[in-house]
């Protein structure tokens, strides 16, 4: 994965630094960074009692408290690293499924309500940065963020994946949209797996000619109201192998699948290129331009040396 600022930095998280790094960072920026963050906490009716004031050696060395919407593999991966440095952080989800991982930083569950209710969060919670990792096609948390950061004046950054791209033997007729995709399946009856998760599968309810096989998180609320079709409860990453051997099952000829990017799902892509299954490929939601890293490991960077 290519790093935000270029390849072969050596990242060493805060916890490893050593005192001479430690002077290298830039006194005039921190103690900047430093006033604002002692601002926040003033303001604050009560300073949060997780947020890290460190002093090492006379310098006030960090002072981050972090929130990361979370919801994907890229978010946990960062959570994990945040936890070896000295930031604090919180990591966010939506509580859209059953079970959520475990994290080795504090962790909160639920809609903030919309952008004045993330904006409030963040100055309650004393918040200083905020990552967007949430995934690529969660456009209205991800535009939240935005507004939000901008009104509370905190800096936001995004935790996302490349999109894949389609190599040879990959048979992908590429879609806009969730509707463009199922306009698509208005043909004859297909053997179809929709790998689309669990919020958007009325919108292929016009196309029940089908057998759809459904590959979900959790099992639906209310059963899908496809005449013929299977759910498959499991959770990514998954192999090529078993995505094969899925497919073969149950006989499917035709994938609908985001663009999601990452390697969790692409098990998919690789079965379907191998067992020549055609795909429509939905495309990624446009989401306005942010600063935005390919690893969790720039993000730590990013933190420990702003700019
Ligand atoms: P969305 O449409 O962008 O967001 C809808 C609302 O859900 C947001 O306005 C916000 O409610 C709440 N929300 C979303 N993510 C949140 C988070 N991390 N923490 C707290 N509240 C959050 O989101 P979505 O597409 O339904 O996805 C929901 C979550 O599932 C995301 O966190 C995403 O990372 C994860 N996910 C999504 C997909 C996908 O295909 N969309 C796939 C895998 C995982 P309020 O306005 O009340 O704050």
């Amino acid at each position: 994965m290519p790093l935000e600022n270029g390849e072969g930095h050596s990242i060493r998280l805060a916890s490893q630094l050593g005192s001479i790094d430690k002077c290298r960072l830039g006194p005039i920026i921190y103690w900047a960074e430093v006033m604002c963050c002692l601002a926040i906490c003033a303001s604050l009716s009560k300073p949060p009692p997780s947020m890290p004031i460190m002093i090492n050696q006379g310098l006030l060395f960090m002072l981050r408290n972090l929130l990361i919407l979370g919801g994907t593999t890229e978010a946990s991966s960062l959570a994990y690293l945040i936890s070896k440095t000295e930031f604090n952080a919180t990591i966010s989800y939506a509580g859209r499924v059953g079970r959520v991982r475990q994290q080795p930083i504090q962790k909160r569950i639920g809609g903030f309500g919309g952008v004045d209710g993330l904006s409030s969060y963040i100055i309650s919670e004393g918040i200083t940065h905020l990552v967007d990792a949430t995934h690529p096609f969660a456009t209205q948390i991800s535009h939240n963020a935005i507004l939000a950061c901008q009104k509370t004046g905190i800096p936001l950054v995004a935790l996302t994946r490349p999109k894949w791209e389609k190599q040879e033997g990959d048979k992908w007729c590429l879609v806009p949209d969730i509707d463009a995709a199922s306009a698509a399946l208005d043909q004859s009856p297909k053997r179809v797996m929709l790998a689309i998760g669990r919020m958007q599968l009325a919108r292929f309810y016009k196309n029940l000619q089908h057998f759809y096989l459904l590959r979900l998180v959790d099992e639906p609320k209310a059963t899908p109201l496809f005449p013929n079709h299977v759910i498959e409860i499991s959770r990514g990453p998954f192999t090529t192998r078993k995505d094969k051997l899925l497919l073969t099952k149950h006989r499917i000829n035709l994938i609908v699948a985001k663009n999601a990017g990452g390697n969790a799902t692409y098990s998919k892509v690789e079965a379907a290129r191998q067992l020549g299954i055609e795909i429509i490929m939905i495309d990624r939601p446009k989401i306005p331009d942010r600063r935005t890293f390919y690893s969790p490991e720039a993000v730590v960077h990013w933190l420990s040396f702003p700019g």
